[in-house]
């Protein structure tokens, strides 16, 4: 079995980057990919500790974008390392991420409560460990809930940081098709990420596909730890119909979502190695196009 889908210190997980393949190594995964929220900083100890342990590692990353029908994960599988174009454009989403939480900050302080950046950055382990994590809401909730302003990552998320909350404060990102393209052209896989977790429906995804396919999307991530087993199905369908490939991961993030388990996912996640040759296949053939 194998997992495509996780992340760690480096985004808003719980592990090390060496702690996560050594939990993927110790469920008896074949292959497992990191995938951080707009960041490859724990590619490089990941890949060590995985030759270590002599499990199958995918590079990977998991952007965050936005077009016509909503917003939308993208993940790239097999990321280079060292690709100045690619580094440059991870930077320039980081950027973004800090003028947000600027504003997010800036919101809080409105209402009187005392957070600042510092609070939030204390949050992301990564911090400490030097991977330069990329910061997002999940750090926000871990301060407030620190900072005994909120009983509970839910209630941070429904009262101040969800998109209902006071202090909510949209992300700017890239348009999907950008991204995408990207992704493409620096030689790595572009995945359309968990279809089904923002409640797209069939309809819009029926007429979304063939535009993101056109602008180099490889496949859709089929199985996911919140997929039922009928969207699953659609997603199968909806594959076949648009000749694109299919993925799947368990979204691990650690005690961040402790339902969640690397490799099985919410229990009964299982993704067979064949999934992962057969994205080998479509990768050098989108390669071999470029
Ligand atoms: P960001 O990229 O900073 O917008 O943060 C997105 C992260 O926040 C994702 O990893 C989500 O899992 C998490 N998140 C979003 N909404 C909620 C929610 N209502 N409760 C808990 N976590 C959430
Ligand atoms: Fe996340
Ligand atoms: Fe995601
Ligand atoms: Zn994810």
């Amino acid at each position: 079995m194998i997992d495509l889908h996780a992340h760690s210190i480096a985004s808003d997980g719980t592990d090390s980057p060496e702690q996560l393949i050594q939990k993927a190594a110790d469920a008896g995964l074949s292959a497992i990919a990191l995938t951080d929220h707009d960041t490859i900083a724990g590619i490089r100890p990941a890949e060590k500790m995985a030759q270590k342990l002599g499990i199958e590692f995918i590079p990977g990353c998991e952007i965050s974008t936005s077009t016509a029908e909503g917003r939308f994960h993208i993940l790239g599988l097999w990321v280079p390392s060292g690709n100045e174009k690619f580094d440059a454009y991870l930077q320039h989403l980081k950027d973004m991420r800090k003028i947000r939480n600027e504003k997010i900050i800036s919101r809080f302080n409105d209402f009187g409560i005392p957070i600042t950046l510092k609070d939030v950055e204390a949050e992301a382990h990564g911090s400490q460990a030097d991977y330069e994590p990329s910061i997002g809401r999940p750090h926000f909730a871990a301060a407030l809930m620190r900072k005994g302003l909120v009983n509970s990552r839910s209630e941070a998320f429904a009262k101040w940081i969800g998109e209902q909350g006071l202090a909510y404060v949209p992300k700017a990102v890239p348009h999907t098709e950008e991204a995408i393209q990207i992704l493409a052209a620096i030689g790595a896989l572009p995945i359309l990420a968990h279809p089904f977790l923002k409640l797209q429906d069939e309809a819009t995804l029926d007429h979304l596909l063939p535009r993101l396919k056109q602008n180099g999307l490889a496949g859709i991530e089929v199985w996911h730890s919140k997929h039922s087993q009928d969207q699953v199905e659609t997603l199968q369908r909806l594959a076949k119909k648009h000749d694109l490939g299919v993925s799947g991961g368990s979204d691990y993030h650690g005690l961040n979502k402790p339902a969640i388990h690397i490799g099985t996912g919410e229990n009964n996640l299982r993704i067979p190695y064949q999934v992962l040759d057969d994205l080998k296949m479509s990768l050098k053939r989108g390669r071999s196009n470029v």
